[in-house]
């Protein structure tokens, strides 16, 4: 069995490239995860995702199966969930996204963004109420950041939460660019407060579908993470009671520290998204024939494919290490910031690359790599643009903020 394709534990599983025996690295948990994930990727992700793609739908069928198999909040201990170690989490991002970006979106968002905020901020009310219906797949969430105005800056948002004594909240506001935002049952909104004890201060707030002043609307048109749903949420004078603060969230950075969580698990989807791009494209050129032979015989390709090794091997050994500072409790978000930037950059530039070797087939939702390619360039963007990590990278090295 060579080592350059990893193990294979079942003859018919999909093996992806292993340059350097990470796989040695796994631990027998973390090696049944991944291969459960692969499975369920290979079997009922892929045959239907070009389709839900092209239509823009998500694969709604496959929630429940996500769910029995632990995927979300998989590395949260209670509450019906999984309780992985950091790496088995990340295998299972990585994994996803071999399939599609936007799958491994919805399971990020699910679990990064919503649960992990309700249990780590979250009052033991909401726990019971939101996580082990979260785990199941019976209850979706969002996590509501990003205003039409304010992206990279949400320090800046509009949308506030007025304090009403004992009556709770007034929620006013718009947010854009929503992931699951149609879906969800209950939305993660993020609002400056008004009054009271927090004024001024940036809060979480848990806000169920059906309260009245809450809506939410679909953003068509997307080029790009199509089998994934977006969209808009309105609040329009939306009353909340009290209870629906998460108690421990009282400044913009636990909103940072959920984007955290997510962005480490985006930095394992970009190398699933690598080695789906790299295994079509090495297949293709080793039996296209062009000229006197397979393209794989060409100078040019081979430096094309030998770049491309290089950079999912060099992807691999940043995730894991970064994994293993996560286990130890010492993960630092430049050190995600350096990853999701360089992870990301990479596979877009990769699906690009590898767009092109596949010639005019390249364009055909029948090949993966130009799907690929398209989520890729709203990976690049969320949960920190490509040039936002950038800074933060920079205010780590230089001890200078080059934004507020
Ligand atoms: C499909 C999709 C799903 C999403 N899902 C969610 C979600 O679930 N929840 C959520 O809250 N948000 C979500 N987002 C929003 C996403 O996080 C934002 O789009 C992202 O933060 C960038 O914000 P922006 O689009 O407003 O771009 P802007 O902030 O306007 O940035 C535009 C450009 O300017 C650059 N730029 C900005 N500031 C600086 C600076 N100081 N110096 C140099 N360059 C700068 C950026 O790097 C970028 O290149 C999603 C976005 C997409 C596309």
């Amino acid at each position: 069995m060579p080592v350059s394709r990893g193990p294979c534990y079942a003859p018919d599983m999909y093996r992806p490239l292993d340059l350097y025996d990470y796989d040695a690295l796994l631990n027998d948990e973390e090696r049944a995860v991944r291969d459960t994930v692969r499975r369920f990727v290979t079997d009922r992700i892929l045959p239907d995702i070009a389709r839900h793609w092209r239509d823009g739908t998500f694969p709604m069928d496959t929630v429940p199966e996500m769910a029995e198999l632990g995927l979300f909040g998989a590395n949260i201990k209670g509450y019906g969930c999984a309780g992985m170690d950091n790496i088995a989490y990340g295998l299972v991002m990585r994994e996803l996204e071999r399939g599609d970006s936007g799958v491994r979106s919805f399971a990020s968002v699910q679990g990064a963004l919503v649960m992990h905020p309700i249990h780590a901020f979250g009052s033991d009310a909401q726990k019971d109420r939101w996580l082990p219906a979260m785990a199941r797949g019976e209850a979706i969430g969002c996590f509501g950041l990003t205003e039409p105005d304010k992206g990279s800056n949400p320090g800046g948002m509009k949308t506030t939460a007025r304090f009403d004594g004992a009556n709770g909240y007034v929620l006013h506001g718009a947010k854009m660019w929503i992931t699951n935002a149609t879906l969800a049952h209950v939305a993660l909104v993020w609002a400056r407060v008004k009054g009271g004890p927090d004024d001024g201060n940036i809060r979480g707030f848990l806000v169920e579908r059906g309260t009245k002043g809450f809506e939410t609307k679909e953003t068509h048109n997307k080029w790009s993470l199509r089998a994934s749903i977006t969209g808009e949420i309105v609040l329009d004078e939306c009353r909340i009671p009290a209870s629906a603060v998460l108690p421990g969230a009282t400044s913009l950075r636990a909103a940072f520290s959920c984007l955290n969580g997510a962005r480490y698990g985006i930095c394992w989807g970009a190398v699933g998204a690598m080695q789906a791009v790299f295994d079509e494209v090495l297949e293709y050129v080793k039996t296209r024939v062009q000229f006197s032979g397979p393209l794989a015989k060409h100078q040019i390709v081979q430096l094309k494919l030998a770049e491309m090794a290089t950079e999912i091997t060099k992807a691999q050994a940043l995730v894991l290490r970064l994994g293993q500072l996560k286990e130890a409790g010492r993960i630092e978000p430049h050190m995600i910031s350096l990853a999701k930037r360089n992870n990301v950059g990479q596979a877009l530039a990769m699906a690009r690359v590898g767009r092109d070797m596949l010639g005019a087939n390249g364009i055909l939702l029948d090949y993966q790599t130009g799907r690929h390619l398209c989520n890729l360039e709203t990976v690049n963007t969320y949960e920190g643009t490509h040039d936002i990590h950038a800074l933060i990278l920079g205010n780590e090295l230089t001890g200078i903020a080059a934004f507020d």
